[in-house]
């Protein structure tokens, strides 16, 4: 596979009848945090995060390729993109990150750069073990809706970096390099495919679970289960449907961990 080239692309053009089938308009979840719920059943999250520091908005998970002119717009009515980051580098979630780069620098963890800028996951991918049926439909979504391609990292972030209010955490399991984002004052977590709110299908479920081990190896394991408290106590936003809120959000994840 080809390197991704470090030059940046055009800005996208785009009509707003698209971008309303692309995702749905964004919603609060926490204070200055949206959710944009893009893709065909709307189960692929997107999060702006407000970002005091560099001013605009940050972008946590890149979601699937066509999102990237609806997230250029949500972004713009605060400001603009002030950075990408990547909470992991499988194909549903830098899918607009290369598109994205005209607007920003996209970062992830310094392990899941290979990813990233490789073959988005399909490198362990365990897809032989997943139900025909299943493996079709990742195989087809993959090729045409998901991956934008490789994308260039322009750098890196790693536990402990603070990035718009929210520390940055390493999450144990699925994909090498799966960072979350935390913010104490209001127990809010971000944390892409640390647990689902979906099954395999993409069918919402009543509670999180963990189905990723079974299709992903990760080469690395970092620190934490999702168990732990850091998922979020008030609030854990996952990648594909949630957020997961209330006062149990930790026993629903201990649960799901068991
Ligand atoms: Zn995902």
């Amino acid at each position: 596979m080809t390197a991704p080239t470090a030059a940046r692309p055009a800005p996208s053009r785009s009509r707003p009848r698209l971008r309303g089938l692309a995702a749905a308009a964004p919603e609060e979840v926490a204070d200055g945090v949206w959710v944009l719920r893009g893709g065909l059943l709307r189960t692929m999250n997107v999060y702006l995060v407000r970002d005091d520091e560099r001013g605009g908005v940050l972008v946590y998970d890149a979601g699937e390729k066509g999102m990237a002119a609806s997230i250029v717009a949500a972004a713009a009515a605060h400001g603009g993109i002030s950075r990408v980051v990547l909470g992991h580098a499988d194909t549903d979630h830098r899918g607009s990150a290369p598109a994205l780069r005209a607007y920003a620098d996209v970062l992830c963890h310094p392990d899941a750069v290979e990813q990233a800028q490789g073959s988005g996951g399909r490198d362990y991918w365990r897809t032989e073990t997943l139900p025909l049926d299943v493996r079709l439909l990742h195989g087809f979504s993959h090729r045409f809706l998901w991956d934008g391609g490789p994308v260039h990292v322009d750098g890196t972030v790693r536990e402990g970096d603070v990035l718009a209010g929210f520390e940055v955490v390493d999450l144990a399991g699925h994909a090498p390099g799966l960072i979350g984002l935390w913010r104490e004052r209001d127990r809010v977590a971000l944390v892409s495919d640390c647990f689902y709110m979906t099954d395999m299908h993409g069918r919402p479920q009543p509670r999180p679970c963990r189905w990723t081990p079974t299709t992903s190896t990760p080469r690395r394991r970092s620190g934490r289960s999702p168990s732990s408290r850091r998922c979020g106590r008030r609030s854990s936003s996952p990648g594909h449907l949630g957020p997961l809120t209330g006062p149990d959000v930790v026993a629903q994840l201990e649960a799901a961990a068991a």
